[in-house]
């Protein structure tokens, strides 16, 4: 039934290699008109769609910080409208990345916890990772994305946390120092389907951007948004605050693309390493 024809579908990436917690475009051209185009990374299924201001298909992978370095295949698959069958492949080489570590002391009631708040916990655990399970189908989210808050950054992404002397777990987002109350930018355009009080995160906003991307944001003295908004990209979700496991006023961003946690700054990188057209105002 298939002819099958790598020429006619040229598939690139940005970045052309990777590191652990990177995001990357992948961006498919060469036919007129695809009736269907997606891709597969790593096992996973991955939604590729028409883009009308590049005139590409796109669709984004996460390299999740724990992803081993070596060379993984991203592999294209598309059908045109009278059913012929596209394939193509492209090696992508993820490196590794030091992240480094932190030490830092909490009172021993965030650390150790009781058997009741573990129960919570792992239940706030459960929940997410079933949200994160659900995306939409729909891409809502567009080439730029958007710094939250303009602090600089007070903890890393992929650190490793020595907390009250021992060895925690790795930090998946990324801290931005900002004074209480500062408003908390929607990072792209999305639809809340998260706003809750967690015990480790405190008042917590979700935005689901489709296409198996979540952005997340901690922390926050309040929420401005309800689950089910649709929001547009700089919408203010909520303030920066210092509830849930914190020391002071910051925002965790979080960053979840087909469940693999990855920097938000490489969100952020994304816009410019894949060439924008003119009409995309670029954000720094
Ligand atoms: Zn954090």
């Amino acid at each position: 039934m298939a002819a099958h024809s790598e020429s006619d579908l040229r598939v690139e990436s940005f970045p052309k290699v990777a590191r652990q917690g990177d995001v990357c475009l992948v961006r498919t051209s060469g036919q007129a008109s695809l009736k269907s185009v997606h891709g597969e990374f790593q096992g996973e299924r991955f939604s590729i769609a028409f883009n009308n201001e590049t005139g590409t298909y796109e669709g984004l992978i996460g390299i999740d910080m724990s992803t081993s370095p070596a060379t993984y295949e991203i592999k294209v698959i598309a059908t045109d409208a009278d059913n012929r069958v596209y394939l193509n492949t492209l090696s992508l080489r993820v490196e590794k990345v030091d992240f480094g570590m932190q030490a830092l002391s909490l009172p021993p009631s965030m650390v150790d916890l009781d058997a009741k708040t573990l129960e919570r916990v792992n239940q706030e655990t459960r929940k997410l990772e079933a949200l994160f399970q659900t995306s939409r189908n729909e891409r809502l989210w567009k080439n730029v994305f958007i710094r939250p808050v303009e602090g600089e950054i007070s903890t890393g992404f992929g650190l490793t946390r020595i907390i009250n002397g021992q060895r925690r777990s790795q930090h998946t987002g990324v801290d931005l120092r900002a004074e209480e109350g500062t408003s908390v930018l929607a990072t792209n355009h999305g639809v809340v389907v998260l706003v809750d009080e967690l015990f480790f995160s405190g008042k917590s906003v979700i935005l689901d951007h489709g296409s198996g991307l979540y952005s997340m944001y901690f922390h926050l003295s309040e929420a401005l948004v309800k689950e089910g908004n649709l929001v547009r990209a700089g919408a203010i979700l909520g303030r920066v605050g210092s509830t849930g496991r914190s020391t002071g006023p910051h925002l965790h961003w979080g960053i979840r693309t087909n469940g693999a946690r990855v920097d938000p700054f490489a969100l952020l990188k994304m816009g410019t390493l894949s060439n924008l057209t003119n009409n995309v105002r670029q954000k720094d």
